[in-house]
């Protein structure tokens, strides 16, 4: 019946009640979620669809460890102890009062357990983490490198400990409050440095802000660090395939490789729509230029650059290294084979993802060989 509940074709409508009640009971959380809650409506949801449906199957173990991130993950928000109490009472009210015609003492045990378990699980993971929520840092430098990329580069007021290849969640001055993903596009630094590869996408209103807005001095949050992109480097050689921004999380891989003096060999095809997008070339072909475990293709959907493309010109290769092709990532990397033999790690937006993985599967890869993040905005 509970599961049934947040499954149901309106179960959004009961969440969205479920918000209105909670911001009632206590008004301070509402000035932790973005002004439009539709996305966090979708994600309760999703939440409360896979711990309810496994909590009934009696199964804990995954909601467990899911919850427990959760709560750890929410400390950036600023949720505390209180919030969880109230989180509760909301969650209590609104499903006793959307059932209260099937309502029974089964119900409200089965509830009351359920709504403990979410709230107690995740305020207990939060309370038992010794680290910082968030980290607050300043930017130092914005570097427009073509008319939709931004490099930006700051300063975090104390280290962030993260793993190459992985990425966090960042909240910028202009957009309170909507975090984003981005995949840190160097490996963890001591001294708290940290560089970010954003592109505006269409209608986007983060990363555009990011792109046209961002300035020395504004103040970024930043969480921990999640995903689980890696090389292993007894696994053989890898490909490495990167659209656009997509790039930052194996630049931070190739950036720490570049440690070891035995590398697999590792081959990048780098891929934009224009040639004058390819932002980051010189620095791939300097570190390929002192490291020839590393090979580099650049590939651009059109072989000439628009119109507005002066302020941003074209690079041309240093000699002896891969020039650019054009087409599409998918076919310019098939056109090579199936790469089955090697580790496969993709980056981009998810439609390059999708086509590009479906693509080097048709093709003979094995998927199971082939790492991305997950795809979710
Ligand atoms: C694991 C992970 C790591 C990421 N790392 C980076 C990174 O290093 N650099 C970076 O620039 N971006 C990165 N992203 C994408 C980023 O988190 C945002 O989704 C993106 O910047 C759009 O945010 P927005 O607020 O501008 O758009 P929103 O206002 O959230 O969305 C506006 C519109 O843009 C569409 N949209 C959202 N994301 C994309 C996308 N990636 N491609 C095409 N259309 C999109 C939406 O469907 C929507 O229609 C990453 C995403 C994930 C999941």
């Amino acid at each position: 019946m509970l599961h049934a509940a947040v499954t149901r074709p309106d179960a959004d409508e009961l969440i969205g009640r479920f918000y209105t009640c909670w911001f009632a009971i206590d008004p301070p959380v509402r000035d932790l979620f973005p002004p439009d809650m539709a996305g966090q409506r979708a994600l309760f949801g999703q939440v409360l669809d896979f711990v309810l449906g496994e909590f009934i199957a009696q199964r804990a173990e995954e909601p467990v460890a899911f919850l427990a991130q959760l709560g750890r993950d929410h400390r950036k928000y600023g949720v505390t102890q209180d919030h969880y109490e109230t989180l509760a009472h909301a969650l209590y009210a609104t499903l006793s009062s959307d059932l209260s015609d099937e309502w029974t003492d089964a119900l409200d045990d089965a509830a009351r357990q359920a709504i403990n378990f979410i709230a107690g699980v995740m305020s207990g993971a939060a309370e038992a983490e010794p680290g910082p929520g968030r980290w607050g840092g300043t930017v130092l430098e914005h570097h427009r490198v073509s008319r939709d990329l931004a490099v930006v580069r700051l300063q975090l007021d104390s280290p962030l400990d993260y793993l190459p290849g992985q990425y966090v969640k960042v909240e910028v001055p202009q957009c309170p409050r909507r975090w984003r993903y981005l995949s840190p596009a160097i490996p963890a630094q001591p001294d708290g440095r940290i560089e970010f590869h954003v592109r505006a996408v269409t209608g986007g209103m983060v990363s555009n802000a990011v792109v046209a807005e961002t300035r020395p001095g504004d103040r970024w949050a930043v969480s921990s660090s999640h995903g689980a992109l890696e090389v292993d480097r007894d696994g053989g050689d890898v490909l490495m395939i990167a659209g656009s921004t997509g790039l930052a999380p194996l630049r931070a891989l190739i950036m720490d490789m570049s440690r070891y003096g035995v590398n697999p060999r590792v081959h990048l095809f780098f891929g934009a729509r224009y040639p004058c997008e390819l932002y980051d070339l010189q620095t791939l072909w300097q570190v390929a230029a002192h490291n020839p475990w590393l090979s580099v293709t650049p590939v651009s959907e059109y072989s000439t650059d628009p119109p507005w493309a002066t302020d941003y010109p074209d690079v041309q290769p240093p000699r002896g290294l891969h020039v650019r092709q054009s087409g599409l990532l998918p076919e310019v990397v098939t056109r090579y084979g199936g790469w089955g033999d090697r580790q496969i790690l993709i980056s981009g937006s998810p439609a390059m993802v999708n086509a590009t993985k479906a693509a080097l599967i048709a093709k003979g890869a094995p998927a199971e060989r082939i790492q991305h993040d997950p795809p979710f905005g």
